[in-house]
């Protein structure tokens, strides 16, 4: 029974249902999504409230359950096995990213000009320079055998690559990709007139600047295709739960010749049977007897790699904590070792046999403490007092 409270710690990086991010219901359709989605994403734009670091925040969180919502078998995964489910589903690290290019990403450049983007328009390379791919970010499970010691993990994740049938361009074969004629290659159009000009991407190529008029097979005119990828990770010993660490290179592939976006790999810590963490010191509750606790024992207790012997000192109280030096983690950083921390919890005994009961009613008596009478024989006596069967 662990009825001793302790400050556990918790995982300060809970996220919020992407339903209620949207402010949709579960049975949402693709265009209610997107509705919900364009408006959210209007509302917290940075540009419109500048320098709010919360608005901020709150577009990128719209922007991560967009990614999910919108893309179905994304969005079943979702449903499924809630965030855990999307663990190497090659998540975009929108925290790490910038406005202009979350607006790209779901072809919604022209979120201000009134056209509705088709989704899945991203700008190709066209007239910008070359640009960093993406970050993506997945997540990384670890015992506390292995944060102690520290590992190497083979992370498997799924990541949009370069197509090798069309080099990236989306074209088939034999062909190439055409100058918009509607935008002259710019990706942009100008549109009003008097005082206000609006620009805003063009409608015909999406903001691409060229048309594909014979798409790529493999990966039907994107240019890229999902591709899983295994990489192995270096982890040093002492990490907690929720840090990001981060594999150069391993992120999408950039535009316009530009490099490869990162991978950040998100710690998560796996439930220990015995043990708790507590900082770098782990944490133990182990049950002891009320003979145990009154005159003294020197017990086993579970610790990382194999059990303790500890000395229970006679008249311990229900709670008491003891250390062990140097049996926690190592910090990240000093490399320092933390200690073991073992709370004893008294068990009271449910069964006592013959001899067991009278020893303890003797013993309360020279207490002098009042005990409920005998159980066995009680309702005996009352039927010899007052008869019947
Ligand atoms: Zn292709
Ligand atoms: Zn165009």
């Amino acid at each position: 029974m662990r009825t001793v409270p302790w400050r556990m710690e918790f995982d300060t990086m809970a996220k919020r249902d992407y339903y209620d991010v949207l402010g949709v219901d579960k049975s949402a359709s693709a265009d209610d999504i997107k509705r919900a989605y364009r408006r959210l994403a209007m509302k917290y734009h940075p540009d419109k409230n500048p320098g709010d670091k919360e608005a901020e925040a709150k577009f990128k969180e719209c922007a991560e359950a967009y990614e999910v919502l919108s893309d179905q078998q994304k969005r079943q995964q979702y449903d499924q096995f809630g965030h855990e489910g999307l663990r190497g589903a090659g998540m975009h690290d929108f925290s790490r990213m910038n406005v202009e290019d979350i607006f790209s990403m779901f072809g919604f450049d022209d979120i201000f000009g009134g056209i509705f983007g088709g989704g899945g328009g991203r700008r190709r390379g066209g007239q910008r320079g070359p640009t960093k791919g993406f970050d993506l970010e997945t997540g990384v499970e670890l015992t506390l055998e292995e944060i102690a010691r520290g590992t190497e993990k083979t992370i498997e994740f799924t990541r949009q690559d370069m197509c090798s049938g069309c080099s990236g361009s989306g074209a088939a074969k034999g062909s190439q990709p055409a100058k918009c004629p509607t935008c002259g290659g710019s990706g942009q159009v100008a549109r009003g007139g008097g005082f206000f000009q609006m620009v805003s991407a063009c409608p015909q190529c999406k903001g691409a600047g060229q048309i594909i008029s014979r798409p790529c097979s493999d990966c039907k005119g994107t240019g890229r295709v999902p591709k899983k990828r295994t990489v192995s990770i270096k982890i040093p010993a002492g990490v907690h739960e929720g840090q990001g660490i981060r594999v150069a290179g391993e992120g999408e592939p950039g535009q316009g010749g530009g490099p490869n976006g990162d991978l950040y790999c998100y710690v998560r810590v796996l439930q220990h049977e015995y043990l708790q963490r507590d900082g770098n010191d782990l944490v133990a509750i182990v049950p002891i007897s009320f003979t145990q606790a009154t005159l003294g024992a020197t017990i086993d207790v579970p610790s990382l790699e194999c059990t303790k012997r500890l000395r229970i000192p006679a008249g311990t109280q229900y709670g008491s904590v003891f250390r062990i030096k140097g049996q926690g983690l190592p910090d990240l950083r000093s490399k320092r070792v933390g200690d073991q921390l073992v709370q004893v919890t008294i068990e009271t005994p449910c069964k006592l046999n013959h001899k067991q009961e009278s020893l303890l009613r003797e013993f309360a008596e020279s207490e002098n403490k009042s005990v409920s009478p005998k159980s066995s024989g009680f309702f005996e006596k009352l039927k010899k007092q007052f008869g019947g069967n």
